[in-house]
């Protein structure tokens, strides 16, 4: 029976066949193709849950809301679908809210649907099971928020919120759906019809061509070009595009941390570990779904070389984009695939590559760089420092290409992205825009779910605490997620001390934790290692197995500097304090 068709009175012939605010929820979300959700069981969604279970829908019950939240966000970074999550009023609401805010500022297409408290109750204040204006608070914190108050209008509300999801600039939306809403009844042929399908959600976007002339011009007249590819490129699932581009072009590229194996990392081409000197001597660089934000020093500063020697050219389909940091002397508004296919359209009619001493300059400053690191990568050595246990993660990598990365910490992140080359598109995700610290367990749910792919999750000790407690959802739902804690006993490292001798430091975790039991706790199999042979056999046997696996890996504690790369983000006291 489909979810429509459910007779409310079998009795009385004459009664027209009904349908709720429930079954039209279901309904619209299937016709436009979702298949799994996200979320936190609870009042005024639990049935809507179990309902969209048994109708075939996928749904994956979390332990906190952030995780829930941040799974559907990734899982719509991977899919170009917007990611569902469910949630229930005010408090579960607030704990997606992070996720959904996280979403925008990455721009990841996903839909946080909340139950929530009557609104004549909430309007007037009269204290409401958790009231809260949800629609209000969500608004500044999304693309788009709606709020359907009758159950003919759910089509149209799931529509919308689909739309603005993915449409343009992709970002999180928040739809509120009132208790009330669930329960109430209507015809189910007009029901049914009430539905909408969005087509072409997500509209190509042309660019214009005095735009692409502009943008070949610049790139002709560079000495030493540059492309930057960002996680806006590795979205667009515009890969061989994007490929032919960096070699049609024969100019050098240096990823962001999300856009790392849209090309592999090992490519000729690929100036990655030549970064610092193809930021600072590029003349002309293009963008190419890359924000010239704090990540990029806001395309100014000692990161970009002497002042006025950078031309910026940039691709973004979002136009408000364009001089946000510094002056674009080409923008190219519209999507990836369609940008880039209109700049290789016009490299097709004549294209010379970039001086070859430039290529020749960051090839040796690459290799220079590489060697230097290489012995670091091979030590093996107890304890483990972060380069050695990183070394034996990044031959994982290299033998399993296909195996998802997911990364968060602040020296296990800054490190990882370093050194583990990436061979595949959308196989790193991490903290983001935000560096932002509690999307490990959710990530790695949905990039399992969502790509049956094993998945390695990186983490630092202090980045896991903040969705730990997961691990019984990957072992719940069966996931092949092996996770590796890099256990330095502590926030950066796990020496601070207290100074007045009362309490621990305020960095520092109980001394030797062992994670690994917790997994075990669930089903799933723990390990300590304490070498990089170690570490590499049990994650090997944690991917060849496909079970839930979580590895402590007992780093030295003294490894690892204040806030990984990003020290220098942190205010410094200028008071000394008398004694
Ligand atoms: P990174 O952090 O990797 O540099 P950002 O998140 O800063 O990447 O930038 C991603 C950019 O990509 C955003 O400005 C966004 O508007 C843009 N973008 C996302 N999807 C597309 C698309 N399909 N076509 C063009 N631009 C896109
Ligand atoms: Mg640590």
């Amino acid at each position: 029976m489909s979810a429509v068709a459910q007779l409310v009175d079998t009795s009385a012939d004459t009664e027209a066949e009904q349908t709720d605010g429930f079954h039209l929820v279901i309904d619209a979300l299937k016709l436009n193709g979702i298949e799994t959700i996200y979320g936190v069981p609870g009042i005024p969604i639990t049935d809507l849950g179990r309902m969209c279970q048994a109708e075939g829908i996928r749904v994956v019950s979390f332990r906190h809301e952030q995780n829930a939240g941040n799974a559907a966000a990734i899982a719509g970074f991977l899919t170009k679908k917007p990611g569902i999550c469910l949630t229930v009023s005010a408090p579960g609401f607030l704990n997606g809210l992070t996720a959904l805010a996280n979403a925008t500022t990455n721009c990841f297409p996903m839909i946080l649907i909340s139950g929530s408290s009557e609104r004549e109750i909430v309007d007037l204040q009269q204290g409401d099971y958790e009231e809260m204006d949800q629609l209000a608070i969500a608004k500044p914190l999304c693309k788009a928020a709606f709020r359907v108050l009758h159950a003919c209008d759910i089509g149209i509300g799931v529509a919308r919120a689909i739309r603005a999801a993915v449409s343009g600039r992709p970002g999180g939306v928040y739809l509120d759906l009132p208790a009330k809403l669930f329960s109430q009844v209507m015809d189910a042929e007009a029901g049914a019809k009430s539905l909408v399908k969005v087509i072409d959600a997500a509209p190509a976007q042309i660019p214009a061509p005095s735009a692409i002339a502009r943008a070949l011009e610049e790139l002709k007249n560079a000495k030493r070009p540059l492309i930057v590819l960002g996680k806006g490129a590795a979205y667009a699932q515009a890969d061989d595009l994007v490929r032919d581009l960096v070699e049609k072009s024969g100019i050098p590229y240096v990823p962001m941390s999300m856009a790392k194996g849209l090309l592999p990392d090992t490519h000729p081409l690929s100036a990655g570990a030549a970064r610092s000197t193809a930021l600072k001597d590029s003349d002309v660089v293009l963008l190419v779904g890359a924000r010239l934000n704090w990540l990029l020093s806001h395309g100014k500063g000692k990161t970009w070389g002497e002042p006025g020697s950078k031309r910026f050219i940039q691709i973004d389909i979002e136009p408000r984009e364009m001089d946000s940091n510094v002056e674009i002397v080409a923008p190219v508004v519209g999507d990836i695939g369609s940008c880039v296919a209109a700049l290789l359209d016009g490299m097709n009619k004549g294209w010379k590559a970039p001086p070859a001493d430039w290529i020749e300059t960051l090839r040796t400053k690459r290799e220079a760089n590489v060697a230097k690191m290489a012995p670091k990568l091979m030590k093996n050595t107890s304890p483990m420092d972060f380069h050695s246990a990183l070394g034996a993660l990044r031959t994982v990598i290299k033998e399993r290409p296909d195996a998802i990365l997911v990364n968060e910490g602040a020296n296990t992140l800054d490190l990882a992205r370093g050194v583990i080359d990436m061979y595949q598109p959308r196989k790193r995700l991490d903290v983001g825009t935000w560096g932002v610290m509690g999307i490990g367990m959710g990530f790695a749910v949905a990039a399992a779910i969502e790509t049956g792919k094993p998945v390695l999750a990186v983490e630092g000790d202090s980045a896991f605490g903040f969705s730990g407690m997961e691990v019984e959802t990957i072992c719940r739902y069966n996931l092949p997620v092996c996770i590796v804690i890099f256990n330095n006993n502590g926030i950066y490292r796990g020496t601070d001390t207290d100074p007045t001798g009362r309490d621990p430091g305020t960095t520092v975790f109980v001394p030797g934790s062992r994670y690994d039991k917790m997994m075990e706790a669930f089903g799933g199999v723990g390990v300590n290692v304490t070498t990089p042979d170690e570490l590499k056999r049990a994650v090997d046997a944690a991917m060849d197995s496909g079970k839930p696996t979580l590895i402590n890996a007992e780093i030295d504690p003294a490894a690892g500097s204040e806030s990984g790369n990003i020290g220098s983000l942190n205010p410094q006291s200028v008071v000394k304090k008398k004694k």
